[in-house]
């Protein structure tokens, strides 16, 4: 019996990842968290039985204990309750499934606890990955990636050491607004941008992939989970979402991860690795596809993508700030509040704004966060 503890149990990734619990009767859930879901969290009690559940805030807690009170379940709130679940004594593998810089504490914690981290919370590592990476390897728990493209190089790597890594191929859908000129994205409204061509997510990805701001993301992750430089990562836009990464080695052979774009695949894979499981599910019939095709990314157009290559060469705590800025701007044009092409503006300005904190603790990049939080409500408030 392999146990787990989910963080953001009823989003995208948590929801798939209970999907997973569903088709392995050897997983157990343990701990779930969510953030203010709570019939969600009561249903999900009610099938998967863990011994510790938690909201975010101190009231849908109370609310979910009273929808609970007949289950032996503890109920818990808050950060002490994300910590609580991310190193509860009975689970091995913490899944990271919230959103934002959130998980970083209860990530440290798990891993400080001994727990395998399946990290689909990207902005995590993006933002402390010079934390975490090293504590991983001190405490001897492994990082399992759980985002599509970090675990098609996982798999692809099959165990070679970073030093035999020539280039590594990180590929892009290139989103609902691949071809468009800057013009044409002017005018782009919240239900284009969510209108994702290949993937279904969470609502804050799914704008980061048509900003390509999810894939500087990446990038930065990639750096961290695998130790290659950033020039030797190349994004290459793949339209089909067939191929999810591949990995050149310097023999020029190149090994690749294929399927159909399905986050249940890496999600089983990071709970069982090494062991690869048999899973249900759609099959790439590679005569009805027909064709791959592979494409420059456009860094002009998307500067959401070039500046987190900038983020990321300077370093320290510009990555907290390239991705708190996004988050908030993200926030801003989901609520109406500024148009689509502010994005990528409001992410540069607050970038021009700070000043780099090298080897930043997690108390600088929190205040590095709320800086940024603060820059760019000032910002909005003047416009
Ligand atoms: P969703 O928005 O769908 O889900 C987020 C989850 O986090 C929800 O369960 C939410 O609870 C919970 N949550 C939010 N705030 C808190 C909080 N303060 N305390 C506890 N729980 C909280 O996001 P996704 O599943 O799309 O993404 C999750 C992470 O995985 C992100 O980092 C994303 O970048 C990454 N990822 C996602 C992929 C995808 O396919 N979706 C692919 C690769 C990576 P509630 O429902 O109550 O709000
Ligand atoms: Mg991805």
């Amino acid at each position: 019996m392999k146990k787990i503890a989910i963080l953001g149990s009823t989003g995208s990734i948590g929801t798939q990842t209970l999907e997973v619990v569903r088709g392995n009767a050897d997983l157990q859930v343990v701990a779930l968290a969510a953030g203010s879901s709570v019939e969600k969290m009561e249903a999900q009690i009610r099938e998967f039985h863990p011994e510790i559940a938690g909201m975010w805030g101190e009231k849908e807690a109370r609310d979910l204990q009273e929808r609970v009170a007949d289950l032996d379940v503890k109920i818990a709130s808050g950060m002490e309750g994300l910590l609580e679940m991310a190193t509860w004594p009975e689970s091995q593998v913490l899944v990271t499934a919230i959103v934002g810089m959130i998980g970083i504490r209860p990530t440290i914690a798990a891993i400080q606890a001994g727990k395998d981290i399946a990290l689909a919370n990207k902005e995590t590592l993006v933002t402390a990955g010079h934390i975490i990476i090293p504590l991983a390897k001190k405490y001897g728990v492994s990082i399992l990636p759980v985002d599509s493209e970090h675990s098609a190089i996982f798999q692809s790597l099959n165990g070679e050491p970073a030093d035999k890594i020539e280039k590594i191929l990180l590929t892009a859908s290139g989103g609902p607004f691949r071809g468009w000129t800057r013009e044409a994205l002017a005018h782009v409204q919240v239900e284009d941008a969510l209108r994702h061509p290949n993937w279904s997510m969470g609502r804050k990805i799914t704008i980061d992939s048509s900003t390509l701001v999810n894939k500087g993301l990446e990038v930065m992750e990639a750096r961290w989970l695998f130790g290659v430089e950033l020039d030797r990562i190349q994004v290459l836009v793949h339209p089909q979402s067939i191929l999810h990464s591949a990995v050149q080695f310097v023999d020029g052979a190149i090994m690749a991860q294929m399927g159909v774009p399905d986050m249940k695949l890496p999600i089983q894979y990071a709970l069982f690795y090494p062991d690869r499981r048999s899973m249900a599910g759609g099959r790439v019939d590679f005569f009805t596809l027909g064709q791959m095709t592979f494409e420059k990314p456009d860094p002009d157009t998307f500067d959401g993508l070039r500046l987190a290559y900038e983020a990321a060469r300077a370093g320290g705590s510009m990555p907290t700030v390239y991705n708190a800025a996004n988050e908030r701007a993200v926030g801003l044009f989901l609520d109406r509040k500024i148009a689509y092409l502010q994005i990528s503006e409001l992410i540069g300005e607050a970038m021009g704004h700070h000043r780099v904190v090298r080897e930043p603790g997690v108390e600088e990049i929190l205040a590095a966060e709320q800086e940024t939080y603060e820059y760019i409500a000032g910002r909005i408030s003047r416009k």
